[in-house]
């Protein structure tokens, strides 16, 4: 890139409110009210094919069921347990070509559960309540693991081993 190309490249050329329109959710989240709505379409199937689909192995149709009945922040352990990312990933997965595929909902009519905003609605409510941290460290184990990499799965993969109690290096 030559320096006529870049000289137009400045700080502040937009106003906050248009960096806050730009930087918006494309999909917002749902509301107390939609994700009951939302959570009351799922079937809740035995051998979940959602779940077959999704890379990280959250039971979705448990923690859609903890939605449910009310109780968000169980919802999010749940997904915490296999994916301490959850939160995260209920934004940038693409959910459309994995779970939401898979659903049976999507085969029969063509309008999957929307299972990455209910993922969200869990995630962010635990997260806005404060909750304590939901895992601790195990007693030490005495052994030293490198991890090499800091990204989402470098940092899953120190936090699953710190909570077997191993002293871990990122
Ligand atoms: S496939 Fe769809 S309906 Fe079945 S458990 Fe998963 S989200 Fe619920």
């Amino acid at each position: 890139m030559t320096v006529s190309e870049t000289s137009d490249v400045k700080a502040r050329r937009l106003s906050s409110a248009d960096y806050a329109d730009n930087f918006s959710d494309i999909h917002p989240p749902l509301t107390p009210h939609e994700a009951l709505v939302e959570a009351d379409r799922c079937y809740f199937c035995y051998d979940a094919p959602c779940m077959t689909a999704c890379p990280t192995s959250i039971d979705i149709p448990m923690f859609i069921r903890k939605i449910q009945a009310g109780n968000p922040v169980g919802s999010a352990k749940t997904i915490f347990d296999e994916n301490i990312l959850g939160g995260m990933c209920a934004r940038v997965c693409p959910t459309e070509t994995l779970c939401e595929e898979a659903c049976v909902r999507e085969a029969a009519e063509g309008k999957p559960v929307k299972i990455g905003l209910l993922q969200r609605h869990a995630t962010d409510t635990f997260m806005e309540r404060e909750q304590p941290h939901p895992f601790q460290r195990a007693a030490p184990t005495g052994k030293k693991i490198a991890v090499i990499g800091a990204g989402p799965a470098g940092l899953s993969c120190a936090h699953r081993l710190a909570t077997h109690g191993h002293d871990v290096t990122i």
